[in-house]
C-alpha cells in the first residue's frame, strides 16, 4: 500500500511521478494534478496539456497568453 501525498489515501494502485528528480506518490491523476500541474497565470486553471509559455509565464491557451499580454501591456 502507498499513501498519496496530496490527500492522504492508502490505495494499493497508488503510483508515482517523477519531478525534477523528485518522486512523488499519488492514488489518483486528479491528485497528481492538483500537486503538479501549473496553473494559467490568466484564468488560474490546471494546465493539463502542453500549455502556452510566454515570457516567465505558462498560460493554459492562446486566449489566455493574448488577454494577459493586452493586460500588461496597455
Ligand atoms: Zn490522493
Ligand atoms: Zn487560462
Amino acid at each position: 500500500m502507498a499513501k498519496c501525498e496530496q490527500c492522504g489515501n492508502e490505495y494499493s494502485h497508488a503510483f508515482t511521478v517523477t519531478m525534477d528528480g523528485t518522486e512523488h506518490t499519488y492514488d489518483s491523476f486528479e491528485c497528481a494534478i492538483t500537486a503538479l500541474a501549473p496553473q494559467c497565470a490568466c484564468c488560474s486553471c490546471r494546465i493539463i496539456g502542453h500549455g502556452v509559455t510566454h515570457a516567465e509565464n505558462i498560460f493554459c491557451c492562446d486566449h489566455c497568453a493574448r488577454s494577459s499580454h493586452q493586460a500588461a501591456g496597455s
